[in-house]
C-alpha cells in the first residue's frame, strides 16, 4: 500500500518545529509527505527587527521572507507537496490582528475545511497530523488548524488516523529546567554588563504537556535531527534568541530526537504505545 502523511500547520516554521523529524524520516522511508501551511506568518518580527504590535511593522515583507524560508525548509525535510492556504497570520490571542477579516482566525471554517478536503480526497493520507483543540499552546491559528482539520473529517468518505503533537510531562519538566537555566544565564550576563536584567518570564499557568501514559506514539527521529535542525535554522528570520539556535548539533539531537503524538481518531483500534505513526498501515 502506498503511504501518505499530511501535516496541517499554522505558520511557516511549525512544520519544522512540530513535525520536522517525522517529515524527514517518513520521506526517507518513501512515504509521501504533504504539508499544508495555513497562514503566511505576517506576525513574525520584520526584517528590521520590528515587532508585530509596532505601527511600523511590515507584515508583507515578513510574509515574503517566510515564504522563501518555508520553501527551503520543506526541501530539507524532503516534503513531497507543500500547499499554502494564504490566510493572514492572526497573531497571539487578543492582538488587533485577530480582527482582520483576512486572518485565519476569522476564516470561513466550512470553506477552509472544503479546501483541505479537496487535498485529502486527492491524496488519501492514512495519517494526518495537526495540533490539539487548544492549538497546543493557545495560538489562534493553531486552534483554527485543529478546527478546520476536524471539520474536514466530516467531508471525506473515509476515516484517517488523526494525531496531535504532544510533549510528555516528563520531557516538559526537562525543557523547563533548561529554559530556567537559560534565563538565569541571560540575567547574569546582563548584570555583568551592568544592565538591568529583564524580568523573569512568567511561567505559563497552563501545563501544555501530556501525562506520559497518555502519549500514544513516540517516534525516534534521532537519525534525522540534523535535517530537523537545518529546517528550523532555514527559518532564520524568526529564530531570534530561540533556544534551538543556541543548541549544538549534539544537544539538539538529544533534546529533539523524539517526536510524540496523541491519537485523536483511531480507526484501526490500536492499543498501547507505538513507535510508528503508520502502525497498522504498513
Ligand atoms: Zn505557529
Amino acid at each position: 500500500m502506498s503511504l501518505t502523511f499530511l501535516a496541517v500547520h499554522a505558520h511557516p516554521d511549525d512544520e519544522a518545529s512540530s513535525s520536522g523529524g517525522v517529515l524527514a524520516q517518513l520521506s526517507d522511508e518513501g512515504v509521501r509527505t504533504i504539508v499544508v501551511t495555513c497562514t503566511n506568518g505576517e506576525c513574525g518580527d520584520d526584517p528590521r527587527g520590528v515587532k508585530p504590535l509596532d505601527d511600523s511593522h511590515d507584515g508583507e515583507s515578513v510574509a515574503a521572507l517566510r515564504a522563501e524560508e518555508l520553501d527551503r525548509a520543506v526541501e530539507i525535510l524532503g516534503v513531497s507537496r507543500l500547499e499554502r492556504f494564504g490566510y493572514r497570520d492572526s497573531g497571539m490571542m487578543g492582538w488587533p490582528q485577530n480582527d482582520d477579516p483576512r486572518c485565519f482566525w476569522r476564516c470561513d471554517v466550512a470553506a477552509a475545511a472544503e479546501r483541505l478536503a479537496d487535498i485529502v480526497r486527492e491524496e488519501r493520507p492514512q495519517v494526518i497530523m495537526t495540533y490539539n483543540e487548544y492549538g497546543f499552546y493557545g495560538h489562534p491559528d493553531h486552534i483554527m488548524a485543529n478546527t478546520v482539520t476536524r471539520a474536514m473529517l466530516e467531508l471525506i468518505d473515509y476515516e484517517p488516523t488523526l494525531v496531535y503533537n504532544a510533549i510528555p510531562s516528563s520531557v516538559m519538566a526537562l525543557f523547563r529546567e533548561r529554559w530556567a537555566a537559560e534565563d538565569a544565564r541571560r540575567r547574569e550576563e546582563a548584570l555583568a554588563r551592568g544592565e538591568e536584567p529583564e524580568p523573569v518570564s512568567e511561567d505559563e499557568d497552563r501545563d501544555l504537556s501530556t501525562p506520559d501514559d497518555l502519549v500514544d506514539v513516540a517516534v525516534d527521529v534521532s537519525a534525522v535531527t540534523h535535517r530537523k535542525r537545518a529546517a528550523l535554522l532555514a527559518h532564520a528570520s524568526q529564530l531570534g534568541d530561540s533556544f534551538f539556535g543556541t543548541m549544538s548539533e549534539e544537544e539538539f539531537r538529544q533534546a529533539m530526537g523524539t517526536e510524540w503524538f496523541v491519537r485523536a481518531t483511531n480507526p484501526l483500534g490500536l492499543t498501547g504505545p507505538s513507535r510508528d505513526l503508520f502502525a497498522g498501515y504498513r
